[in-house]
């Protein structure tokens, strides 16, 4: 048996442990969680100086494929739809490396960052098998296969690439991978999804009992697309020359689209940044199957108005917390995320905060009490944090980097 000790262990289901020991055996399950002072004789024996230990952070939300990018697209503060342009253009552009070894970087990187499940948004053609590159422990992964387009004579190609994601899946992995993919889907957005591919992609969701993820609600100019089909979007679309208006009819309201991913078994809502009081109060009286996933540092990149979470928290709504992708953030390291949240709301207590980046997102990606939590009698998943102050288990939330 192995014991890992550290000044303080976070187990996020119970409270902190000062001089706290967790030790586990050989199939790396935790037999004990506690006071040094009571851990079992015989481990060999870690120590972590000036160091918290605390379950694997969560990354609900991220692009893996843009993790080879040094910095975001664009400058801070760009608006939106011309991010979009900027993605675009460097998607198709030719100085990229392959997208399965960007996949492979961002994996990488989020491991060197104690994140050990990702709620991943993979664009066709997804290989898994991107998915398995060998990394020091472990991850879990719930890859949401992303579909987009009006144009209602692709929707049955894209209902079938779909289906053909989920066979993929329930395929067994390559033995030398023990990353734990699950599959999952993502209609992008609603200024890019026309009713039909949206009403389908939910089916399949439906029927294969399945996790959603949409953009919702990411910004202003989103909201009035959906509700009076004018604005940035409608210029960006048309540019593009995919402006459709009969196949975006039937979904006038950020809430029609909520009801509609709330279909299936479980449904991510992605950023929220301006969800009303109405649409918290759906996601809230929802709470068992929706999710809002807040990507801190994304939110701040764009400079958008001040992010609802204390109005989330207060219904009782699960919120994890991701970074989103290279192309809007400077890295993959969740911790900074939560920095982040603390920064910006120095309100929410710092348990609630380690709280979003760890069993909140397990939970918004489905995965069990192994992830975002140090139980005993479960696999332990954790990750361990050197900190300068060990006066109290969080005060390197106070620590930007
Ligand atoms: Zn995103």
């Amino acid at each position: 048996m192995k014991s890992y000790l550290a000044d303080w262990i976070l187990p996020v289901a119970s409270p902190p442990i000062p001089n706290g020991a967790m030790v586990v055996d050989d199939a790396g399950r935790i037999v004990f969680l506690g006071a040094r002072a009571q851990m079992p004789a015989g481990t060999e024996q870690t120590i972590y100086e000036s160091s918290v230990i605390m379950p694997g952070l969560v990354n609900a939300h991220t692009h893996l494929e843009f993790s080879d990018l040094d910095a975001p697209l664009g400058k801070p503060g760009i608006e939106f739809t011309k991010w979009i342009g900027e993605v675009i253009k460097f998607r198709f552009g030719s100085e990229r490396v392959e997208k399965s070894d960007a996949i492979a970087m961002g994996l990488e990187q989020s491991a060197r960052h104690g994140v050990m499940a990702i709620g991943e948004i993979a664009t066709a053609p997804v290989v898994l098998e991107d998915y398995q590159s060998p990394l020091p422990c472990p991850m879990a992964l719930r890859v949401f296969f992303e579909q987009l387009g009006s144009d209602d004579a692709e929707v049955a190609q894209k209902v079938a690439d779909l289906e053909q994601f989920f066979a993929q899946a329930e395929a067994p992995l390559s033995s030398a991978c023990a990353n734990q993919v699950v599959a999952a889907v993502s209609p992008h957005a609603p200024y890019s999804v026309g009713d039909c591919l949206l009403n389908e992609l939910a089916a399949v969701g439906v029927k294969r009992q399945s996790f959603v993820a949409m953009h919702v609600a990411e910004t202003l100019a989103e909201r009035e697309f959906v509700e009076s089909k004018t604005g940035p979007f409608i210029e960006m679309l048309t540019s593009m020359g995919v402006w459709r208006p009969a196949a975006y009819g039937n979904y006038q309201s950020i809430l029609a689209i909520l009801e509609k991913l709330s279909e299936c078994d479980s449904a991510l809502v992605v950023h929220g940044n301006y969800l009303n009081a109405p649409e918290l109060d759906f996601v809230a009286a929802n709470r068992e199957k929706m999710s809002i996933a807040f990507c801190p540092r994304t939110h701040a990149y764009f400079d958008h108005a001040r992010y609802p979470l204390e109005e989330m928290l207060e219904r009782g709504i699960n919120v994890a917390v991701g970074t989103d992708s290279r192309a809007s953030n400077p890295d993959l390291d969740l911790a900074q995320e939560l920095v982040e949240i603390h920064r910006r709301h120095p309100d929410v207590a710092p348990e609630t905060i380690l709280r979003m980046g760890t069993a909140n997102g397990a939970s918004a990606l489905g995965f069990d009490e192994s992830f975002g939590r140090l139980v005993q009698g479960r696999e332990a998943h954790f990750c361990v944090r050197r900190v300068a102050d060990v006066s109290s288990p969080l005060a390197w939330l106070e620590n930007r980097a």
